[in-house]
């Protein structure tokens, strides 16, 4: 069969799907166009796609051969799903084999902002390191503090059984309460999302974008926060409104901002940039060797297995 890589992937898995299928593939470390994505699947049985891609109604139809589109990543929010079981395509994600490194992201996060890491690295660099004094560069401490987590499911969790080595105090909020023995054996509290907001020096952010998480954190929300309190966000841009985020910064009514994804990817406003309490990161949750090895893996047992006529095992829609 037929079937398109839209970015690069391990070359022992990109020869495993050779073995078995006609591949057409973007080997370079750039997003493919989208008008050569158009142009290449109008004959191809299955997509391999990134979550760059745009997988919507003008591209399914596009492609009326089309049995699969197996995502490279955990959010498949790049994905009409709802159109794609309308059309009997089966959507594949890769959950579980990249919490940890999502997780070690927030961490990292979390530590940079608060310490200033960024900070004194640019400055140490530039030869600003001039002296040691006891009020000079102060941060503030993440150990015993309190932790916020929205969202508390695969990455949430990791990043609340990191926080615990920080003996931080970890609340949670997530649609479905857990159960009174869960939230005893993971030491979580939950907290309704305003009052979480208001309880947290650390607010992280966990949740799948989708059309009710859309701006869950606006300017109402960021108000809630204390002047001390940092906001971190490895799960999608458009969860945060932007600029409320950068209005509250501006205006001292958060103390910071560890940021690894933005409203409008790869673009970041300027305003935070010149921020210096802000850690920016080029969406980089996933990016290990480990990871990446493992999403590409079980990406391609999903595009493989669906082509063979099964049930792919991340399967997300039923059709
Ligand atoms: P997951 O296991 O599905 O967890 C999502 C959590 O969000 C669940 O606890 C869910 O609980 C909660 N949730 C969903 N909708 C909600 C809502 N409207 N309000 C409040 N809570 C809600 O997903 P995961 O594997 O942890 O991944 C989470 C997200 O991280 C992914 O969707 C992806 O976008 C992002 N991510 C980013 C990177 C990166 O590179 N920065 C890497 C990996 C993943 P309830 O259903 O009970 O609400």
């Amino acid at each position: 069969m037929k079937v398109l890589i839209t970015g690069r992937l391990p070359e022992d898995i990109l020869e495993d799907i050779k073995r078995e299928h006609e591949v057409e593939y973007n080997d370079r470390d750039l997003p493919m166009p989208r008008d050569l994505i158009l142009e290449k699947v109008v004959d191809k049985d299955g997509i391999l796609s990134m979550i760059t891609d745009r997988i919507d109604k003008e591209l399914m139809d596009r492609a009326p051969n089309l049995k699969i589109i197996a995502n490279f990543g955990v959010g498949f929010n790049n994905i009409d799903v709802e159109y794609a079981t309308k059309k009997g395509i089966m959507v594949t994600n890769t959950p579980g084999v990249l919490t940890d490194s999502t997780a070690d992201i927030a961490m990292a996060l979390m530590l940079s902002v608060c310490r200033r890491i960024i900070e004194g690295d640019r400055m140490t660099r530039e030869g600003r390191f001039r002296f040691w004094a006891p009020m000079h560069f102060l941060g503030r401490e993440m150990s015993g503090k309190t932790l916020g987590i929205v969202g508390l499911g695969r990455i949430g969790m990791a990043v609340s059984k990191r926080a615990k080595g920080f003996d931080m105090q970890i609340f949670y909020f997530k649609r479905k309460r857990l159960s009174k023995e869960e939230e005893a054996k993971l030491s979580v509290r939950y907290l309704p999302l305003d009052e979480l907001l208001r309880s947290s020096d650390f607010v992280s952010l966990h949740v799948p974008l989708t059309s009710e998480t859309y701006h869950l954190i606006g300017e109402r929300e960021l108000s809630l926060m204390k002047p001390t309190s940092y906001l971190i966000n490895t799960a999608r841009g458009p969860v945060v409104d932007e600029k409320a985020l950068i209005k509250a910064l501006k205006e001292g009514r958060i103390a910071g901002a560890g940021l690894d994804v933005y409203e409008n990817e790869p673009e970041v406003p300027d305003e935070l940039k010149e921020m210096h309490n802000v850690v920016l990161l080029p969406h980089i949750g996933s990016a290990t060797e480990e990871t990446c090895y493992r999403m590409a893996e079980m990406a391609a047992r999903n595009l493989l297995s669906a082509l063979r006529g099964e049930i792919p095992p991340n399967c997300l829609n039923k059709v």
